[in-house]
């Protein structure tokens, strides 16, 4: 494998190709790469035999794998170096009123971003959106990881009703609420007080929750409800605004 080659296909696949992948991964073991992965890596990278990309599984760690075989019958690597040791984002789950297609897309890929470790889609009474495509947000969440450079994958779960959301969720994870109905704690005051434990957040849809539901979800010993300031945020801004205060404050920002 010559180092020049190496280099430049490098350089020409914007320095490093990340790949997720669902096999095992240790040295010397060979992984067949999905027909997407071989697409990508065969008519968008243009990659060949003796090319390095990275692959990460979300249990081994991140592995410089060669390209032994790209051709018609798909794409195999060889992993060669284990280039950085497993380990995952801190313990924060994002409860989300699923809003339309673009903001959805836009809101799942910055989660993923900022260290989301599970998606929970979750209907509410005003929520508009009335089905969520899983298998486009898993799309979207690996992409996002890969670009990322994390090296898990956030577990994107089924949609449930805001009802079955508050029967089923664990009672010792803390579940900052974001109520932009005011009579709240602020978003850096709560992230400060999760510090150490299990941690949820949920947002609304665009209409907001409904009183019943603002009621029902205050009334549970293991809710604190934040404000996320002043101003109405949209849906998928107030999800990762408070991401963001809680990674800086509570996550692995700090
Ligand atoms: N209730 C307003 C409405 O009917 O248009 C706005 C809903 S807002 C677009 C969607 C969600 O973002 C809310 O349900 C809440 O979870 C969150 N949110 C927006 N602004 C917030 C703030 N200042 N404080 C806390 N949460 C906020």
């Amino acid at each position: 494998m010559s180092e020049e080659l190496n280099k430049t296909e490098l350089a020409e696949a914007g320095g490093k190709t990340r790949l997720y992948v669902t096999a095992d991964l240790g040295e010397g073991v060979a992984v067949t790469l999905d027909e997407g992965q071989t697409h990508y890596l065969l008519h968008v990278l243009r990659a060949r035999a003796g090319n390095l990309i990275s692959l990460f599984n979300g249990r081994d760690g991140e592995w410089l794998a060669e390209i032994a075989e790209a051709g018609k019958r798909g794409v195999t690597a060889t992993c060669r170096k284990q280039t950085a040791g497993q380990h995952g984002t801190p313990d924060i789950w994002l409860a989300f009123a699923p809003v339309k297609k673009t903001p959805s897309d836009y809101l799942v890929q910055k989660a993923v971003e900022l260290g989301v470790s599970v998606l929970q889609p979750v209907f509410t009474r005003r929520t508009i959106v009335t089905r969520i495509n899983e298998e486009r947000m898993a799309a979207n969440a690996v992409e996002a990881a890969e670009q990322s450079e994390r090296l898990t994958v956030p577990e994107i779960r089924a949609g449930v009703s805001f009802d079955k959301l508050l029967a089923s969720w664990p009672t010792e994870r803390r579940l900052l609420f974001c109520d932009e109905g005011g009579d709240a704690k602020a978003m850096t005051q709560a992230a400060r007080e999760s510090r150490g434990g299990p941690t949820g957040i949920l947002t609304g849809p665009e209409g907001g929750f409904d009183p019943a539901e603002r009621a029902a979800v205050r009334a549970l010993p293991f809710v604190v409800p934040v404000s996320l300031g002043p101003r109405i945020l949209r849906a998928d801004t107030a999800a990762l605004a408070a991401l963001a205060i809680w990674q800086s404050i509570a996550g692995d920002w700090s």
